[in-house]
């Protein structure tokens, strides 16, 4: 990375011919001046993780820090999410977004920053705590990239700073519009977030096109019998075997009903059912993750299932009044989806600043993401999420050569590589707001 020391940036953009033109030098100065203090922040993150819907530390933190920066700051906003607003005159209004919750993981990367933080879930249960999705290096850059915007001056417009809470449940983004994201606040002309990446390298990004992350909705199915002694099955109507019959019937709806070239995923991620041996009980329970990527394939899967699993149980010879349910929960996280044009236009600042050979086009994945909701009110607002490599790229090539598999995102062992992975990101999205603002 071009170091720029001992010039300040009043001098460069003086002997700057053209304002628009990306001032390189002077952001890798200004990240090269912050990263120390970036990287500090992204340790205290990682070792003090926080679950979805409990993010109220890790909010005051950075509505503490966005406040140091004299930007505007409103806290509490649909949960614990903080929402700051920088100012400079008339001009286009770009929300940078970053997440802020952790996941019950039990961290294994053996991190001297590694977190030992544990605490009991909504269940009661004791869970460990990771940042195992990368939300604190998002944090940290949206924490830094708001630093930088505030000492720049080649810029004009507004910038919305949204440290969003309870991104893992998939009801964070929704919170946050429901509590007046858009009302209370100004109006986005466009929406832009980072992801790390736990398969592409540290120094790289990643760019898709239109749909990249699936829609996600989440499905609880109750298998009901008629329960009695194991050694009467004839007595009984047993709900065990009907759910096993089920759960296999389902995989055909991918395999068997849908068009090969139209991705679609259903999951039985979940059953329980009986407490013993010889006692066939009265139910079943299951739970699903269905991905699609269209409404309409949604609605085909999702009524398809309830098909499957009504005649399943009509064939196994169960009472009316005791016919299977099927409930869909309602934390339903819809497709996200990049604009295309806002896409190919990252594109271009991207390979400027990194080169060709540093900027992947990347494929949709069968994964979830709440961010593409603020794309989809009826203002439909231009958003885009692009990847951040966040692995050691020797790393990479030891598991192409057969050696230890790469730990995915939600991994215990997931350890992205600060650096360069933070100052990219810094760098990244500073680049993308300032094309949007010049
Ligand atoms: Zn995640
Ligand atoms: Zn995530």
């Amino acid at each position: 990375m071009q170091k720029l020391i001992g010039i300040g940036a009043g001098v460069f953009f003086a002997a700057m011919t053209h304002a628009a033109e990306l001032p390189r030098a002077v952001i890798d100065a200004e990240i090269e001046r912050l990263y120390p203090q970036i990287e500090a922040l992204y340790q205290h993150l990682h070792s003090n993780p926080e679950l979805s819907l409990r993010e109220e530390k890790t909010g005051a933190r950075v509505a503490e820090e966005l406040r140091k920066l004299g930007v505007e700051v409103a806290d509490k906003v649909g949960g614990h999410g903080v929402v700051g607003v920088l100012r400079r005159g008339t001009g286009t209004t770009v929300l940078i977004r970053g997440d802020m919750d952790a996941l019950p993981v039990k961290e294994q990367t053996g991190l001297p920053y590694a977190s030992k933080v544990r605490t009991t879930n909504d269940q009661g249960a004791e869970v460990s705590v990771m940042h195992a999705c990368g939300h604190d290096i998002h944090t940290s850059c949206l924490v830094g990239v708001a630093n930088i915007l505030t000492r720049l001056t080649n810029w004009h417009g507004t910038v919305v700073f949204l440290a969003q809470p309870a991104e893992e449940f998939g009801l964070g983004a929704q919170a946050m519009l429901n509590d007046g994201l858009f009302t209370k606040f100004p109006k986005p002309d466009y929406c832009l977030a980072l992801h790390v990446n736990a398969e592409l390298p540290a120094g790289t990004i990643g760019l898709t096109e239109g749909p990249s992350a699936a829609n996600v909705d989440s499905v609880d199915i109750t298998i009901r019998g008629v329960g009695g002694h194991g050694a009467y099955p004839h007595k009984t109507k047993d709900p065990v075997v009907l759910a096993a019959q089920t759960i296999i019937a389902l995989q055909l709806i991918v395999s068997r009903e849908r068009d090969p070239l139209e991705p679609a995923v259903v999951t039985v991620g979940s059953i329980h059912g009986g407490t013993k041996h010889n006692i066939i009980p009265d139910e079943v329970q299951l739970q699903l993750t269905v991905r699609t990527f269209t409404d309409e394939m949604r609605q085909q899967v999702l009524d398809t299932i309830k098909r499957i699993v009504k005649g399943q149980a009509i064939a196994a010879g169960i009472p009316q009044d005791r016919m299977p349910t099927v409930k869909l929960r309602d934390d339903f996280t819809p497709v996200l989806s990049n604009n295309p044009e806002l896409v190919q236009r990252l594109a271009v600042v991207f390979k400027k600043i990194l080169g060709e050979s540093k900027v992947m086009k990347r494929e949709p994945t069968m994964g979830g993401e709440d961010f593409g909701l603020l794309g989809r009110t009826p203002d439909k607002i231009p958003i885009c999420m692009f990847s951040l490599g966040s692995v050691d790229a020797t790393r990479i090539d030891e598991s192409h050569r057969g050696g230890k598999p790469l730990p995915s995102l939600h991994s215990s062992l997931y350890a992205p590589v600060p650096e360069p992975t933070l100052k990219l990101g810094l760098l990244a999205m500073t680049a993308a707001a300032l094309d949007l603002l010049k």
